[in-house]
């Protein structure tokens, strides 16, 4: 066991706390991570207010990239010294979705089984599992994806959760192609990284909405050939007036808010896909729309959980992309921050300043 700085959710709605805990040396088949970057993400924020458990207290952190300091009995997919992206996906191996060859779907992923405390013993969430906002963490060895070492780790770690939920949902779940025409709905995060899919798979026309130009002006950074403020008008006629007046071949909801996901429904094309990748409020509804539309409009209506990655196959290549080049990862890094400096990157991250602060450990 050792101990460890970190930044915990204590109560609902108050602000995170630095606080000494407790690392559990790793038992069978998990790991000790000294993290080294840890990217600020929505639902760390959404975990500190209340809207995911309330399993208080939370161990915040999740989008994170490491060097792995001990191993438990057991693990081979990792060693002592690999640079590892953590996921939130260490799959089974034996589910349905795992037997039949979709472990990107696994429904039975795993976490460290021993608990990470507080000094006082208190047992600690960590999120999604992860708990990855102090300097060392405990989880399983799965959630450790080993890549090129020599990658920047505040950009490589954001693919441990929403840059790669955004660019999946383009290349996974939407199955971009080149030469499709694609429009994105919300421009944060995880939808600049769809655009940023949309654009490594080929799409010759990629159409980005947001409310904010400042958001806007980063998707055309990100390869957005065209862009719509959506306070100008009505989104959907502006995306059919992109594309020919058809609309567009897949059409990503990085919101997922009803308004949306029903713009999202009808600014496709005939056939079209529409992947929803924003993270609904539990009280949203699916928006009222003519049973005939979905019929007589055909396609696909999809949702993306984690861009549907499979993270042994998809984090190491990606890495290598962007170590290559082809994918501007540093673009998501919007500032470098320490790890006191959480909840004000929780202010910037509501008000749209950033696309992502970067905790350096
Ligand atoms: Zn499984
Ligand atoms: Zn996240």
């Amino acid at each position: 066991m050792q101990t460890s700085r970190g930044a915990v959710a204590m109560a609902e709605g108050e602000p995170v706390q630095m606080v000494e805990i407790s690392v559990p040396d790793p038992g069978p088949g998990e790991a000790v991570v000294a993290v080294q970057t840890c990217g600020v993400c929505h639902t760390d924020l959404a975990y500190r207010d209340g809207g995911i458990t309330d399993e208080f207290p939370f161990l915040l952190g999740h989008e994170a990239a490491g060097i792995v300091e001990s191993v438990g009995d057991g693990v081979s997919n990792v060693a002592v010294g690999d640079f590892v992206v953590l996921n939130w996906r260490a799959v089974c191996g034996e589910c349905r979705a795992c037997l039949r060859g979709e472990p990107q779907y696994c429904f039975s992923t795993s976490n460290a089984a021993q608990k990470m405390t507080l000094a006082d013993g208190t047992p600690l969430t960590p999120a999604l599992g992860i708990g990855a906002f102090a300097d060392r963490t405990l989880v399983h060895s799965g959630q450790c994806t080993k890549v090129n070492p020599k990658a920047r780790p505040a950009a490589v770690g954001l693919l441990g959760c929403g840059v790669m939920a955004g660019l999946g949902a383009a290349i996974n779940t939407g199955a971009v192609t080149r030469g499709q025409s694609v429009a994105v709905i919300g421009c944060g995060g995880v939808g600049a990284a769809a655009i940023a899919g949309a654009a490594l798979a080929g799409a010759s026309r990629i159409i980005a909405v947001d409310l904010e130009d400042r958001k806007l002006k980063w998707a055309r950074g990100l390869g957005a050939t065209h862009t719509i403020n959506s306070s100008d008008g009505d989104v959907v006629e502006a995306i059919r007036g992109l594309t020919g007046g058809f609309g567009a071949d897949v059409v990503i909801d990085a919101v997922g808010i009803p308004r949306t996901w029903k713009q999202a429904f009808y600014a496709r094309d005939l056939a079209g896909t529409l992947v929803l990748v924003g993270v609904p409020h539990p009280e949203a509804k699916v928006p009222e729309i003519p049973l005939l539309d979905v019929f007589g409009r055909g396609g696909a209506l999809k949702s993306s959980w984690y861009g549907d990655c499979l993270p042994s196959r998809d984090f190491p290549m990606l890495v290598d992309l962007y170590q290559q080049g082809r994918l501007d990862l540093d673009a998501f890094v919007t500032e470098e921050i320490g790890l006191n400096d959480v909840e004000g990157a929780f202010m910037k991250m509501h008000k749209g300043d950033v696309l992502r602060s970067v905790v350096i450990l």
